[in-house]
């Protein structure tokens, strides 16, 4: 996960609790992508510290276990770096250009000048990131699949020139919700229609009372329709069944309010929220703790990345 901002519940529900899953069945390294951040963040790298610190609080305290699972920063394991300039002299550059999300970013962001040399290679610094650690599996979400299918190429490929180092890993694709922000869009940070895990009750109650609604429900009488109903997308992941069922049938006759949902969404949205908002504040009283916790999971995956990487230099005879 890239260190590019807070985290927020669309990160929480899609992301973090899978992996908090996750690493009770598999040997897991979930690691900063520091380096990643910079392929669209490298004009103002002023954040970048804090956006790190707090990314792994978030980690922490949506139950991410450093006794279970590896915890590290990219840029402190350089050998990331080293097998990427490995894998670049034999990836054809087409393979890059035609990746989705390269087009697609490089026509949507417009406030910054995407065409560099390390936005174009990213994909393959993440195929540099997988192999590295001779992963089987990678959890990622719908939209990441052409990319792990790069990695799969340039596995194919680098074992095919030089003998079989790297197993060909497979997507562990999940099932997760697509949370809305409080706008109604994708919540995500380049919207700024977030709810942050570090945001205090207060405002989060604040962003829930002044979310958007259905917006074809303009008045209190007006009946609602929660199947288009952003509110309603929220209480179907944090209010119970019976809630769910009393606003199916009552906004639709205008028997309830969206203000009397949102407020009882609040009480259920917080209260999940608490312990972690807890962990959160004891985690950030000792910041020491959690850069020891990325030093030494950065240790761990060091030992196996060098490992990997005296296996690559064999093979390539370097
Ligand atoms: P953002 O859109 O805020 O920049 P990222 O792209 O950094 O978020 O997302 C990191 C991960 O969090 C994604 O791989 C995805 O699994 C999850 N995620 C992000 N936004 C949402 C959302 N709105 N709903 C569900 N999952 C999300």
């Amino acid at each position: 996960m890239q260190p590019s901002g807070l985290l927020h519940l669309g990160n929480l529900m899609g992301a973090l609790d899978n992996w908090r899953k996750l690493q009770d069945q598999y040997e897991c390294y979930y690691f900063i992508a520091d380096w990643h951040a910079l392929t669209s963040n490298y004009a103002d790298t002023s954040k970048l510290r804090t956006f790190v610190r707090e990314m792994v609080i978030d980690w922490l305290a949506a139950g991410l276990d450093p006794e279970k699972c590896v915890i590290f920063q990219q840029s402190l394991v350089p050998d990331h770096a080293v097998l990427h300039v490995l894998l670049s002299m034999s990836t054809p550059l087409p393979w890059l250009e035609r990746v989705p999300t390269f087009k697609e970013k490089i026509e949507q962001i417009a406030d910054k000048d995407m065409h560099t040399y390390g936005f174009l290679g990213y994909p393959l610094l993440q195929a540099a990131d997988i192999l590295i650690y001779k992963a089987d599996f990678v959890p990622v979400g719908i939209d990441q699949l052409p990319h792990l299918e790069l990695t799969r190429e340039v596995c194919r490929r680098f074992n095919g020139f030089y003998g079989e180092v790297f197993p060909e890993p497979q997507p562990l694709m999940t099932e997760y919700p697509k949370l809305p922000g409080t706008d109604g869009r994708k919540m995500s940070k380049s919207y700024n229609n977030t709810i942050n895990l570090s945001d205090s009750p207060e405002e989060i109650t604040k962003k829930v009372m002044a979310m958007v609604t259905d917006p074809a429900r303009v008045r209190r009488q007006d009946p609602g329709n929660p199947d288009v109903c952003p509110l309603f997308s929220l209480d179907k992941i944090f209010a119970p069944k019976e809630w769910q069922g009393y606003v199916d049938v009552e906004c639709r006759r205008a028997g309830i309010g969206c203000v009397d949902d949102k407020r009882e969404l609040l009480k259920h949205l917080l209260a999940y929220l608490k312990p972690i908002q807890e962990k959160r504040k004891e985690l950030s009283a000792h910041p020491e703790r959690v850069i020891e916790i990325i030093q030494e999971g950065s240790r761990k995956a060091r030992v196996v990345a060098g490992r990997t990487m005296e296996q690559v230099k064999e093979a390539m005879k370097l």
